[in-house]
């Protein structure tokens, strides 16, 4: 979400349940980032609805904070709302199975029909052909047999003065004397939503019987996106929608109104110009899209699986004072460990990119952090404690117990110190050290 709600969650700093409070604050700030996305009113109002029913009195995962847990819980909802993943055309009938495109104009129904087709021959291995119905705009018929000649993709060839229904019942007839597997009919839109559309596509429909209605969607549009799936399912029975031009569009709002107020499943998204450019729908993408808070969701996840709460909180406790010994920086690394290394982190969280450098002058590496975890293996309690005792005779033992040499020795002390200078600097100590680290 928007980064004042990352701000809000950082706030909530109660540990065990969330409060009714917390949750309330943290909502108001996903309602703003959803409508900022674009997502219809009545959609974000059901929505924090469910959320917060959820969210309230949800215990929080050990080791992970309130704000991290909403999120999870927000982003779960989201998933949930848009539908599961793999919902994809469905050619289970008998051939040639029609498919139909409807929308408005300038929608993409054109592209999407030549993406479609490109797919079902180069990846599917289907006998597809292309009809054009569109016999308002003179280009458009021509349009589609251009990029039918690109892609190698038999078109239905162009007779004037037919009638789009006619045409649908001509195509479906070439497509069964051909011996095609598929028949997609790329219908005409028209600039706004109209009665004449409508019944047209109605009647394309009664024709040719298609066992797929996808209706074409400019993700750009929005809030009028919303309006149009609803008269078309209502008016013409949709069984998908396809989302284009989500490659311009940062925010994924009108996926999740457009599902949650048909029901329909989106089945495909169109993410650029090219024949090409065709991609699955996959609910936990847009999630994240919507969420924009990077993969704290899977670091929440991961988080609940690894990290003992109980040592967190302590070491949270003792960097709170001031206090970062040895001891602190072991549970550190075998934390780090764990959960796949400083690379992994770094692969999760967007912030802690921005610490690389801090990271490689600290000389934190994956492949030494088991080295280093040995290293304060072989000290006693008391050098953990209080480093500053380690002289050169201590290091040299340190360093045989640990089969290192003392310049090792050296190194982790020295990253002790500039990982407690960090931490220090970060003025975390209300969270867990890792939500420290995350947060940077
Ligand atoms: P139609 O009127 O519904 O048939 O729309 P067209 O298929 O002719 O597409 C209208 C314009 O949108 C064309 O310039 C396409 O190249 C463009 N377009 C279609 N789908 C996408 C998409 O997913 N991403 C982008 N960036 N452009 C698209
Ligand atoms: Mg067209």
């Amino acid at each position: 979400l928007s980064e004042k709600l990352g701000g809000i969650l950082d706030r909530l700093t109660g540990r065990g349940a969330l409060s009714e409070k917390d949750v309330d604050a943290a909502m108001r700030e996903v309602r703003r980032a959803l409508l900022e996305a674009d997502v219809s009113l009545d959609v974000v109002r059901s929505f924090i609805d469910r959320v917060r029913e959820q969210a309230i009195g949800a215990t929080v995962v050990k080791s992970v904070t309130p704000g991290q847990m909403v999120v999870k819980i927000v982003h779960d909802e989201l998933v949930a709302t848009l539908g599961a993943d793999g919902q994809t055309i469905d050619l289970n009938a008998v051939p040639p199975v029609a498919i139909m495109m409807v929308g408005l104009q300038g929608s993409g129904k054109t592209t999407t029909t030549a993406k479609l087709a490109r797919r079902m021959t180069q990846r599917d291995k289907r006998k597809v052909l292309m009809a054009s119905l569109d016999i308002y705009r003179p280009a458009a018929m021509e349009q589609l047999a251009v990029l039918g000649r690109d892609l190698d993709i038999p078109t239905l060839p162009i007779v004037a003065g037919q009638k789009p229904a006619q045409i649908a019942k001509r195509a479906l007839e070439a497509g069964k004397l051909g011996g095609y597997d598929v028949v997609l009919l790329d219908t005409a839109g028209r600039t706004t939503l109209d009665e004449e559309m409508m019944s047209e596509a109605a009647e394309i429909k009664s024709t040719a019987n298609p066992h797929e209605v996808l209706l074409v969607a400019d993700s750009l549009t929005g809030q009028d996106a919303v309006n149009l799936a609803r008269s078309f399912d209502q008016r013409v029975g949709l069984t998908g929608i396809v989302l284009t031009r989500v490659d311009g569009d940062g925010r994924g709002g009108a996926a999740l109104s457009m599902r949650a107020v048909t029901g329909k499943p989106i089945k495909l998204i169109g993410t650029g110009e090219k024949t090409d450019a065709l991609e699955d729908f996959h609910p936990s993408r847009i999630a994240g899209r919507i969420l924009g808070m990077g993969d704290v969701v899977s670091l929440v996840e991961r988080a609940a699986a690894n990290i003992d709460a109980e040592k967190a909180a302590r070491t949270a406790e003792r960097m709170r004072k001031g206090q970062f010994d040895l001891n602190d920086m072991r549970e550190q690394l075998l934390q780090m460990a764990n959960m796949g290394g400083i690379s992994g982190l770094m692969g999760m969280m967007p912030g802690i990119a921005k610490m690389k450098n801090q990271i490689a002058a600290a000389g934190i590496d994956d492949k030494i952090l088991k080295r280093q975890v040995a290293i304060i293996d072989s000290m006693t309690r008391a050098e953990r404690k209080s480093p500053d005792i380690l002289k050169a005779s201590r290091k040299k033992r340190i360093a045989a117990g640990a089969g290192q040499n003392v310049e090792q020795v050296n190194k982790l002390l020295k990253m002790h110190r500039n990982m407690a200078d960090m931490m220090k600097a970060m003025g975390s100590g209300k969270r867990g050290p890792l939500a420290g680290i995350a947060q940077a």
